[in-house]
């Protein structure tokens, strides 16, 4: 890199800032790379097996804690937003969940995989950045865009960089915006001065998130125990789901939003403009029967490029399975719970059982 003193690194970023926005991203500021203050935090969380399955939570603590080895030459990390609150906003997340025969997918995941978007916009805002420097003869511009996919911790780093704080639930929120958003990183060569100040918090005496968990997952302000999470036993958990927090998924069959719906600063959270997470399929108002009855050929067909792939089409059914149980009486779902009980894994099949046990014992109530 050619350090010339002279390089205008505050008018670039103001120029990364407008570039950044017409890419889809709504804030961008720059935190420092030094984070070791988190990591007695991490640790901790670790210790307590709250990770669960997620074993990927618990490798390569030290490139989380000291993110600059991520990128050799790194000299400054920006944090970007990209909102995904579709346009129904959180009117239609509460109809849903109203609703016992529709299915519940989280909003970020009705549309695009969010890695790919925001993975191929971080790479334009990069290549942008690139020709700039090459226009003033510096040549030797490196970065590494990160979104969920790399041993970072977006969320403090956003925080350190005055984007919003990690709220009670362990979701970032940003005060203007909410906690619809995804966060984004780049790394980058060039020695950009940190913002000024790390966001304030908050969250203050509230507690709603605490309260309204469905599981009771989150244990304590800021400590959310994985492993009762509705999003993590519906998505990341590949396994039975324990009886016992069934019931409480209701008609969620992939991820929660309860957290989020409850929490007052998403009274100003941003509506998605990003075609990418418009949701596929009808995800938004589909209902449980209409995708039980998906085939695996089509759960692939429908899942391609969606975040929906990562359950796998077991998962996909066990959740439905779940959720179907937890349905009104219905002599449809029993049908259907019949028919798939014949051709289903042992673990989808786990799950059918219990619903048939369910959806019986309310037809002779
Ligand atoms: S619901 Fe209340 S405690 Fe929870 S994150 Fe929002 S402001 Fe913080």
């Amino acid at each position: 890199m050619n350090q010339d003193q002279t390089l205008p690194l505050g008018d670039l970023l103001q120029l990364i800032k407008t570039w950044a926005q017409d890419l889809g991203f709504d804030q961008i500021e720059v935190s420092p790379l030094a984070m070791s203050d988190h990591e007695s935090y991490l640790r901790r969380w670790l210790e307590q097996g709250f990770h669960g399955e997620m074993g990927y939570m618990a490798r390569h603590v030290d490139l989380r804690v000291e993110p600059a080895r991520l990128h050799p030459g790194a000299l400054s990390a920006l944090s970007l937003t990209m909102p995904y609150l579709p346009a129904g906003g959180q009117d239609q997340i509460q109809s849903t969940l109203a609703d016992p025969e529709a299915a519940y997918i989280a909003r970020y995941a009705l549309g695009r995989d969010y890695h790919r978007v925001i993975r191929g916009r971080l790479k334009s805002l990069s290549a942008q950045i690139n020709q700039w420097l090459i226009n003033h003869d510096h040549l030797t511009f490196t970065s590494r865009p990160i979104t969920d996919s790399a041993p970072f911790l977006e969320k403090r780093f956003a925080e350190t960089s005055g984007l919003g704080w990690i709220g009670k639930h362990t979701l970032h929120i940003n005060q203007h915006r909410g906690s619809y958003h995804f966060l984004g990183e780049l790394l980058t060569n060039l020695p950009f001065s940190a913002s000024s100040k790390t966001s304030s918090n908050h969250c203050g005496s509230c507690q709603r998130c605490i309260d309204i968990c469905p599981t009771n997952a989150i244990v304590g302000p800021y400590e959310l125990d994985a492993r009762r999470c509705i999003a993590y036993l519906t998505i990341e958990y590949k396994g039975i789901i324990p009886e016992s927090l069934r019931d409480a998924i209701g008609n969620r069959v992939f991820g929660c939003d309860d957290c989020q719906l409850i929490c007052p600063w998403n009274r100003h959270a941003h509506v998605h403009q990003i075609k990418d997470f418009e949701p596929r399929h009808e995800l938004d108002r589909s209902t449980l029967l209409s995708l039980f009855a998906w085939t695996e050929a089509d759960y692939l067909a429908r899942t391609e490029g969606s975040p929906l792939r990562r359950v796998g089409f077991d998962g996909w059914q066990r959740n439905l399975a779940v959720a179907l149980g937890n349905a009104p009486f219905d002599e449809r779902i029993i049908q259907a719970l019949e028919l798939k009980r014949r051709q289903s894994s042992d673990l989808v099949a786990a799950h059918v059982d219990w619903a048939l046990t369910k959806q019986r014992a309310k037809a002779n109530l």
